[in-house]
């Protein structure tokens, strides 16, 4: 294998011509034993032994356990490990055991489920709501439920793999329009005429954290009788003056016919939801295999997420520290002349540009001064912007985020000085 083996990536082991299927590409075989992929890979696997908060312990591949600044973790609100969500988690632990032993339409649904379920469909104004045990089950889910052969789904180009393979199973045709340009869309829509189309976007863009634009958005779906689907995971219980997403930050909330998100993030738990309209969600239950052929949430977390919601809906302490925290790091990151894509949002990329040998070179060395920030490479984002990507969380204090900003200052901003 010739030395320039971080040009290559996993976009170019897909295909595999070996002789058997448990044997992997022979070229894959050695690129992956390449000391530079093998020094590339001990970032990734890390071992948390802590709760995943903004001052965390970790296990490193090498063995060594050390304390770190955690920014990467996506427990934007620090809920993960409230004592009022751990405590709702043990008593629902104690009540219903861990398991839900079922899936939901045969003995899987708890009373807690139908109640989480109702106070979600009441807190994103729908109808109706399911559960999944994972959000990219959710997505798969819905996508696989709504669609068949002969319609269309239009999507961005950077939505989430749970939409693009849940688009893939469902047999509809899939065209991804340029990344928020409005053009691009309406041209999709335009050579889609006359057949049932559903156009999927994200709230908060995962790998850049800008923001769908919503009202062209639901404005050119009606022009074109399009339904639209909103993946809110990066983006539920932050932004809007409620913390519903970005639906309702942009007030759109009425025009969005299906509205998903994850229980992982800000809620601090895992599993995905959809809300709809009651008679789609009822129809749903027949044609989503995450949901039908799954086993139900596990009723502790279920406990543990209900009272999430209630901390991060009763007043917004929560929110408000977040976007405080998540404006004074950008200022600190802009003051230091990073560039910061088109950030609208509490995910922050800093992008390093196409060197992978960088970006490699700044992970290594952030992470020795005890940053745990993780490098995102291609395929992953386009290898022109290898990046770092930041996720705020409320938990950040100014002492830590001042840690944190001063060896970005050493090592990243000036690594790109040189
Ligand atoms: N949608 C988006 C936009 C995501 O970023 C993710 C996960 N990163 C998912 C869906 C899947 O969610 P989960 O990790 O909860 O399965």
């Amino acid at each position: 294998m010739p030395d320039k083996a971080l040009s290559f990536s996993l976009a170019d082991f897909f295909f595999n011509d070996s002789p058997d299927v448990l044997t992997p590409p022979s070229d894959f075989l050695s690129w992956v034993q390449h000391p530079k992929i093998q020094a590339a890979m001990r970032f990734f696997g890390q071992q948390f032994v802590t709760a995943p908060r903004a001052e965390a312990e970790v296990i490193d591949n090498g063995g060594s356990r050390r304390q770190v600044i955690n920014m990467t973790s996506y427990n934007y609100l620090g809920l993960s490990s409230h004592p009022e969500v751990i405590q709702a988690a043990k008593e629902a632990l104690d009540r219903y055991g861990l398991g839900a032993s079922g899936a939901p339409l045969l003995s899987g649904t708890f009373d807690l489920h139908v109640e989480f379920a109702r106070r979600l469909s009441e807190f994103k104004q729908k109808e109706d709501c399911l559960l999944y045990s994972s959000g990219l089950g959710g997505n798969l889910g819905a996508m696989q439920g709504l669609l068949r052969k002969g319609d269309v789904l239009i999507m961005d180009e950077r939505c989430h793999k749970s939409l693009v393979d849940g688009g893939t199973l469902s047999g509809a045709k899939m065209l991804f329009f340029s990344h928020n340009d409005m053009k691009s869309l309406e041209a999709m829509l335009e050579k889609s005429k006359g057949k049932r189309v559903l156009i999927a976007v994200e709230g908060v863009y995962s790998m850049d954290g800008d923001l769908a634009r919503l009202p062209e958005i639901v404005k050119l779906a009606e022009q074109y009788n399009a339904a639209t689907y909103i993946d809110e995971a990066h983006s539920t219980l932050m932004f809007g003056p409620n913390g519903r997403g970005v639906a309702e930050h942009f007030g759109v909330e009425d025009k969005i016919g299906v509205s998903f998100g994850t229980l992982s993030k800000s809620f601090g738990g895992v599993g995905g939801f959809v809300c709809s309209n009651a008679a789609i969600i009822n129809y749903l239950k027949g044609y989503s295999s995450p949901w039908n052929f799954s086993c139900a949430p596990s009723p502790a977390v279920v406990g543990g997420l209900m009272k999430a919601l209630e901390i991060a809906t009763r007043d917004s302490t929560l929110r408000d520290k977040l976007w405080a925290n998540t404006a004074y790091l950008k200022k600190g990151l802009l003051d230091l002349k990073l560039n910061l894509g088109g950030s609208e949002s509490q995910v922050i990329p800093i992008i390093i540009g196409s060197s992978g040998e960088k970006l490699m070179q700044f992970a290594a060395e952030i992470q020795k001064r005890g940053l745990f920030l993780q490098p995102v490479d291609f395929p992953a984002v386009p290898a022109e912007a290898r990046r770092f990507r930041i996720s705020v969380s409320s938990q950040f204090t100014r002492e830590i985020m001042d840690k944190a900003l001063n060896v970005i200052e050493d090592v990243i901003a000036r690594g790109l000085r040189d």
